[in-house]
């Protein structure tokens, strides 16, 4: 019989937060009752994270188009938005390194945007079908090959965009970016945000909401505890309303998923605008935004 240990903070001890994930009925989710982190139970075994990857298996359950040019359709509008939060902080002769590349839609509007900016971007994925198509944007590393990476190459910029909640290893994951840190390097991380008004307001949203790829979820308490524990400093979390009301409509009408229309898809009207805005002021929109020092070891 598994024990609990949280993933966090080693605490044996959970309370129970829903019977099963989505895709896997020998999954349950809890919350630590010492430091709240929400996470899996059991947590996944390693070897069965890596198979997973490989087979590229989380991008064919979320219907992912296997075409380049699809997929970056389907993926530009946040990574636009991406690109506009993180590039008022950007200075000539900066270096971006994105942890968790995907199929490398970040990696193309850094370099379809920054114009006469000066700046480097290089990616890391973990699966191979993902780096072959993100390697058309820029240097993508494999696992091995960012831990090989000499301990001079410094960047100034490491940007997660949905990874932490993939993580098993959670302290290992920043003390082995943190060796490619200088004096402030900005660390930036984008999760879903676990306390999203729509696992409140629609029981097939929360149905659905769980998943065996997502080991962990989290608040705006769980991110500031865990970044504080390692350290990090100036440590600012903002929300961020990726879906707007016309697919919260949909799952409230039908309960189910709007493929077709992920995200959003450029013009949002005044009342969506609205509507998003008071999820984001009040914390409980889908997705929350890091940002804070990362200070070299
Ligand atoms: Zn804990």
């Amino acid at each position: 019989m598994n024990k609990f240990e949280c993933l966090m903070c080693k605490c044996r001890q959970s309370s129970h937060i829903h019977n099963r994930v989505r895709d896997n009925g020998d999954f349950s989710v809890v919350a630590c009752k010492q430091c709240d982190l929400v996470q899996l139970f059991p947590s996944p075994l390693k070897t069965a994270l890596e198979s997973f990857y490989q087979n590229d298996t989380q991008a064919k359950e979320a219907h992912m188009p296997s075409d380049k040019e699809r997929i970056w359709q389907k993926t530009k509008s946040d990574n636009l938005r991406r690109w506009h939060m993180l590039q008022p902080s950007l200075r000539n002769g900066d270096h971006i390194l994105e942890i968790g590349s995907g199929y490398g839609s970040f990696l193309r509007a850094v370099q379809e945007n920054k114009g006469d900016l000066n700046i480097q971007v290089t990616g890391h994925e973990i699966s191979e079908p993902r780096r072959k198509v993100a390697s058309a944007y820029a240097k993508v590393f494999s696992d091995l090959e960012l831990r090989d990476l000499p301990h001079n190459v410094i960047f100034s910029h490491i940007v997660c965009y949905h990874v932490l909640e993939h993580v098993l290893d959670l302290e290992g994951f920043i003390e082995n970016i943190r060796k490619f840190c200088k004096v402030n390097t900005k660390l930036i991380i984008e999760v879903p945000n676990v306390n999203d008004d729509m696992l409140r307001r629609c029981s097939a949203y929360s149905q659905f909401y769980w998943q065996s790829a997502h080991l962990t979820y989290w608040s705006v308490r769980t991110l500031e505890l865990f970044l504080s524990r390692l350290g990090t400093q100036h440590i600012k979390i903002s929300g961020v309303q990726r879906y707007g009301m016309d697919n919260h409509d949909h799952w409230l009408k039908t309960g189910k998923p709007q493929y077709a229309c992920l995200a959003s898809s450029g013009s949002i009207t005044s009342k969506d605008r609205i509507y998003r805005q008071k999820l984001i002021d009040n914390l409980t929109c889908d997705t929350l935004y890091v940002e804070c020092n990362l200070v070299a070891n």
